[in-house]
């Protein structure tokens, strides 16, 4: 059976805090692909200033195109509702991959919040999780949080390491209406994409 990978974000913009979290969790848990996932309507970020979806598509598109064994899907930039995880990996299983192992890709810090996602209960038994530690996030008090989610939903999910890089979207949104500089944080390609669309200049953090 075939093991694939979901990475879902809001990729505003992707960055290689999301890049290496990926390739690392694909080689050690030996996965055949990864699927970066844009999402339309990020359901925690809707009173916030999110750049458009072709926007963050484009950019997702760029980042990994020197991957083979990434993708980047659509299912998500497509639907004109709120996208919810739940409902994402329901029709990645029912239309595009019967038969597959899915491994949803977290950093730690979405661990905490899962609770507050849509129908949680139903989305722990429809995938296994993977997360990796993050930069500021205690080691500890997540391995607890999620022994607790393990008992409560009966979820399946996995605590990793990767190369641990301080870098977020939001730094880089910062960096970029303060004019530093942000060579090395992204890929090349969406750092030309970023400035000849004029992403982030007047941007709010
Ligand atoms: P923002 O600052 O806008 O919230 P972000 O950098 O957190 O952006 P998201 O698109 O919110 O990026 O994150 C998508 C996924 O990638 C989440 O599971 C998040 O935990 C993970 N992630 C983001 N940056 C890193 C990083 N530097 N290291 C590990 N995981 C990361
Ligand atoms: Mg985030």
């Amino acid at each position: 059976m075939k093991k694939i990978g979901l990475m879902g974000g809001t990729f505003d913009p992707i960055h290689y805090g999301h890049l290496v979290l990926a390739e690392q969790i694909r080689a050690q848990f030996n996965l055949d692909m990864v699927y970066f996932i844009p999402a339309g309507i990020p359901p925690h970020k809707q009173d916030k200033n999110i750049s458009s979806s072709k926007h963050r598509y484009f950019m997702t598109l760029l980042a990994t195109i020197t991957n083979p064994y990434f993708e980047v899907s659509k299912i998500e930039i497509e639907d004109k509702n709120i996208s919810y995880t739940v409902n994402t990996i329901e029709k990645f299983k029912e239309i595009i991959h019967k038969d597959a192992e899915l491994y949803f890709i977290t950093g730690a810090d979405a661990i905490y919040e899962l609770e507050t996602w849509n129908r949680v209960g139903k989305l722990l038994t429809l995938c296994n999780f993977i997360a990796a530690s993050r930069p500021g996030i205690d080691e500890k008090k997540l391995r607890e949080k999620i022994g607790e989610l393990k008992e409560k939903y009966d979820a399946n999910i996995i605590v990793t390491t990767v190369p641990a890089l301080a870098i977020s979207s939001t730094d880089i949104r910062e960096r970029i209406s303060l004019g530093k500089s942000i060579k090395y944080i992204v890929p090349e390609s969406v750092e030309y994409y970023i400035y000849k669309n004029k992403l982030y200049i007047d941007n709010q953090f």
